[in-house]
Parts: C-alpha cells; sequence; structure tokens
C-alpha cells in the first residue's frame, strides 16, 4: 500500500507562486487575449486557480489526457479521452498542465494544438522534476515553471494515484513499498 510522506510545496507556496506565474503570464502576454489550453485531468485544480489571477480576456479549452508509463517510469502510450474541437487561427495559446515528468504529454498536447495552427503557443507547468537519464528534452523548453521538484512521485492540488489524492490541498510525496508508484 502506499502512503503519504513528506509534503513537497505547502499549500502556501503553492498559493504565492501561482500568483507570481500569474504575473509573469500577463506580463509575457500583454492585453492580447488567451486562449488557454488546459490539460485534464491533473491540471484541473492548478488551472482554476491560475485563471482566477488572470486579469485578461480569455477562453478556457481542455484537452483530455492519459499517459501510461513502463515499469521503469519511462514515457509509454499517450491516450486522449478528447481532443480541441475548436479551430484556433490567430489565437494566442498557452498550454497548461500539473507536472512535465518524461514530456510525453506535454508533447502530445502540443502537438495536437499545432494541429489547430494558432498564432503563437506557449507552455506553462506547475511542477517539473529532475530526472536524470531519460529527463525530457522539453524540460528546458517549457515557458512557464512553477516549482522544479526531485525525482519523486507527488500527489494532491489535482494529481492523484489511482484516482485519490486529489484533493489534498498541499503537494505530497507518494511512498511505496517496494518503490515508487508509476
Ligand atoms: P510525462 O508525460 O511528462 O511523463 O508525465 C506527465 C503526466 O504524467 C502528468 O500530466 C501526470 O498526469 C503524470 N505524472 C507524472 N509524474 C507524476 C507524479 O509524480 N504524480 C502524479 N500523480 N502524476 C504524475
Ligand atoms: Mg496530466
Amino acid at each position: 500500500m502506499p502512503r503519504l510522506s513528506v509534503v513537497i510545496v505547502p499549500r502556501n507556496q503553492i498559493r504565492r507562486r501561482v500568483g507570481e506565474l500569474a504575473a509573469e503570464i500577463t506580463e509575457a502576454f500583454g492585453n492580447r487575449g488567451l486562449t488557454i489550453v488546459g490539460v485534464l485531468d491533473g491540471a484541473l485544480v492548478f488551472l482554476a486557480d491560475l485563471i482566477r489571477r488572470l486579469p485578461m480576456r480569455l477562453e478556457l479549452l481542455t484537452v483530455g489526457v492519459r499517459s501510461y508509463r513502463g515499469r521503469d517510469g519511462t514515457a509509454g502510450e499517450i491516450e486522449f479521452r478528447h481532443r480541441l474541437r475548436t479551430d484556433l487561427a490567430g489565437q494566442h495559446v498557452l498550454i497548461v498542465d500539473d507536472i512535465l515528468d518524461t514530456g510525453a504529454t506535454l508533447s502530445a498536447a502540443l502537438e495536437e494544438t499545432m494541429s489547430h495552427e494558432p498564432a503563437s503557443c506557449r507552455t506553462c507547468v506547475l511542477l517539473r522534476k529532475k530526472r536524470g537519464r531519460g529527463g525530457s528534452s522539453l524540460a528546458g523548453a517549457v515557458d512557464f515553471v512553477g516549482f522544479d521538484i526531485p525525482d519523486v512521485f507527488v500527489v494532491g492540488y489535482g494529481l492523484d494515484f489511482d484516482g485519490r489524492y486529489r484533493n489534498l490541498p498541499d503537494i505530497v510525496a507518494l511512498q511505496q513499498v517496494g518503490g515508487q508508484p508509476r
């Protein structure tokens, strides 16, 4: 049975950093309208907090992505549970996801978004995992990053394990006897 171990990012730090990210995004986009593409389900809580700190006119779209991974934690298949249904021509897009690990999910969301030919597309993740070998080539290319965290499996603030823990207000490491859950 996995169990919760240490708090990696407490709620007050999340709150402060979400405000800073909103300020960075506002400075980058100015008064241009913004189209946000949220990657569900994990980014749900982050999205809800972030958009309420953004002052510009914005439209909110979502894609539903599920990622499967190999036993060793390497990237596996990406499955879209729902795709973008709108034409993005002329729009400035910001993709928002919860966490960047191998980068497979964000790559798939980027590819899906770019296929709708937006005027521009940037990316934002709340968490970026520090991986050793097999690190993501996207890691250095994300435009807005909330926190760099160690390579541990985390839950809370929207992130789940087997459908649980999304409702925790803090981001907490989950420890499993016999290794990390993936
Ligand atoms: P990537 O595709 O970059 O390997 O991983 C990104 C996706 O895998 C995230 O959107 C998230 O759904 C899931 N993921 C990666 N690392 C973690 C983690 O530490 N905890 C949880 N709950 N999900 C993770
Ligand atoms: Mg996700």
